[in-house]
């Protein structure tokens, strides 16, 4: 009998782990859903609900980003999290703990069937977190959604590489611009499938009544979609030049780049509202986040949209595409920083400038200007700091106000390189084929170690780039950008700049008194030539220009409306003087200032300057 209890027990035992596991195969969930409601919005916050893989451990671990690809900052995403619930399936609250900023513990995970918090977004906050608007939110109800993903939605500790499927419930007014692929037909729902976590950051979505504009280059098809609050400017204002732009990267960059759609989401903020003010853009691998005052001027904004975007576009060289192990396993919690950011970010902010004097899109003179003023902008920084050293210690305090430096003398670093190259080939290889070469040996899903890319690059030039690299991006040695600009021919010299008539440099010409907010002139301040020839005088103070009033609130209106300032361009100021207001007219004078500069005058190196700036 004892058998019989035995096999009774045997049979049953079977039956009920065949039971389980059926059980267990019908219902295990490998992935995570996520519904995000953009049309109830409540107190500015919006809710996201996520629907959890099937857990067979005790707890679980929610986190939302401490940190993103490409900002190189510890920015904590999670403080924007409210009212976090953990939930089973009838609904009845798991106990959860919130170990940091950006962690929550769920016990009892196997019976969890839902997630649910609430979002509050970082545009009407700046000043009090240091999110790069670009990587930031917006929840503007039924006016615009900037969904940078990572803000909104969060991933399980070790679940970050299974599928995402993100529906987004949205006003029918409201268009999402996005790479991603949309597989709903409905105006309201948005459905996008991506296979991980990393690829759900790597898509932003903005949402917005709908202004874009399509084109495609060489096989690539473009989104430029444009929110601008108070319709200055809209996606058809800006695409001609883009369209220039892109069309010229295409051709500069060759076979390296095989993206099949790029977007660009722009963002342009309302300066007189509590809105973004951090002013740039972020990369992705098949678009970009770009944000921008909106009361830039056109002209202004044409040129800085074509820097900001085309360095966001060679981005998809790198990072998104050479880099290394840190950035392949990138952890958005417990962040380790490559040392490469003089290629990341160097290299980068290099190809933005000389792809355009290669493709005709500025003079070479301009070239040598933009190069010239990122030498005097890095002198503010430690020159003997080892960039590599900088590079992987990024996110100390110690390290981090050096960040900027990455497109200063980040991108002189590959000037270098790139005139060592054409050297000891030459003429016939710059950098541009380093990049290629690289590309050829590691991709996307193929990163190096840190510490071999210096032997990597070195075998695949010259032994001078090794030398190079050692002596002064991983050493202390202050690079003699004279001795590379004398390779090509090119020497120090002074060089005319028409001045702004308020800022001599980065020095304003202008104050601001602190208790009545009035923009005035300095006691004994220098005046510059504008400013006598129009007659201000020491203590003025300035009310309105050409009609227009100014305080501190807008002064940034009016430093950048007098970049547009044009010789003899008519101008009347209102200013009160000794307590009595007076008009100043007359017009625009533009001072010149000399500045240290570069000139091209050795002919004997007239070639190998040609195939540097135009190879
Ligand atoms: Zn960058």
């Amino acid at each position: 009998m004892k058998k019989l209890i035995c096999t009774l027990a045997l049979a049953v035992m079977v039956m009920s782990c065949k039971t389980t596991q059926e059980k267990t195969s019908a219902t295990t969930i490998n992935e995570v859903k996520v519904a995000i409601d953009l049309k109830n919005v409540t107190d500015d916050k919006v809710m996201v609900t996520i629907t959890p893989p099937t857990f067979t451990t005790e707890t679980a671990t929610f986190h939302i980003p401490k940190i993103i690809p490409g900002t190189y900052s510890e920015d904590d995403y999670g403080k924007f999290i409210d009212n976090f619930k953990a939930l089973d399936t009838n609904g009845n609250a798991l106990a959860v703990s919130k170990t940091d900023d950006n962690t929550w513990q769920i016990s009892n995970a196997k019976a969890l069937a839902k997630v649910t918090y609430l979002v509050n977004d970082t545009y009407d906050v700046e000043g009090t977190h240091d999110i790069f608007s670009p990587a930031g939110t917006n929840i503007a109800a039924n006016e615009n959604f900037m969904l940078n993903t990572h803000g909104f939605v969060g991933y399980f500790q070790g679940k970050n590489e299974i599928p995402y499927t993100v529906t987004v419930s949205h006003p029918a007014t409201l268009w999402g611009a996005t790479s991603l692929v949309d597989n709903d037909p409905s105006n309201e729902v948005d459905v996008f499938h991506t296979p991980r976590y990393a690829e759900l950051v790597d898509s932003p979505i903005m949402y917005s009544k709908p202004d874009y504009t399509t084109f495609n280059v060489d096989g690539m098809d473009i989104l430029i979609s444009v929110y601008s609050p108070n319709g200055t400017y809209t996606a058809k204002d800006i695409t001609p030049e883009m369209e220039t732009m892109m069309r010229a990267q295409k051709k500069f960059l060759g076979p390296v780049n095989s993206t099949k759609k790029y977007s660009v989401l722009l963002y342009l903020s309302d300066m007189k509202k509590p809105d973004a003010k951090g002013f740039g853009a972020l990369e992705h691998t098949t678009s970009t986040t770009v944000v921008m005052p909106e009361m830039m001027p056109k002209a202004q904004l044409l040129e800085q949209l074509k820097d900001v975007v085309s360095h966001e576009f060679f981005h998809i060289v790198t990072p998104l595409s050479i880099h290394s192990k840190e950035i392949q396993y990138f952890d958005y919690n417990t962040p380790k920083m490559s040392e490469h950011l003089w290629m990341y970010e160097g290299v980068t902010e290099y190809f933005a400038n000389l792809f355009q004097v290669n493709q005709g899109l500025i003079t070479e003179d301009e070239f040598y200007n933009r190069m010239a003023e990122k030498i005097e902008a890095s002198t503010r920084f430690n020159d003997k700091m080892p960039f590599t050293n900088m590079s992987k210690n990024i996110l100390d305090k110690q390290y981090k106000d050096s960040y900027y430096n990455v497109y200063l003398k980040g991108a002189l670093i590959a000037m270098c390189i790139d005139i060592q190259m054409r050297e000891s080939s030459n003429g016939a290889r710059g950098i541009l084929s380093l990049m290629q070469a690289l590309s050829n040996e590691y991709g996307n899903n193929k990163p190096f170690n840190d510490e071999d890319l210096f032997a990597k690059i070195t075998a695949l030039t010259y032994p001078e780039i090794g030398a190079f690299l050692n002596k002064y991006v991983a050493g202390d040695t202050p690079i003699p950008y004279n001795d590379y600009f004398a390779k090509v021919g090119v020497i120090k010299g002074s060089v005319k700049k028409p001045a702004n008539p308020f800022l001599k440099g980065d020095m304003p010409y202008i104050t601001v008194n602190p208790a009545t907010k009035e923009i005035m002139i300095p006691p004994g301040m220098e005046l510059n030539g504008f400013m006598k020839k129009i007659g201000l005088k020491n203590d003025d103070t300035l009310l309105a220009i050409n009609g227009t009033a100014y305080n501190l609130d807008n002064i940034y209106e009016l430093i950048m409306s007098s970049m547009d300032w044009k010789e003899n361009d008519p101008i009347t100021i209102k200013i009160k003087r000794n307590n009595k207001e007076q008009t100043l007219k007359g017009k625009v004078t533009l001072t010149m200032e000399d500045v240290e500069g570069l000139h091209f005058t050795d002919n004997s190196k007239a070639k190998i300057k040609e195939a540097w700036l135009k190879g």
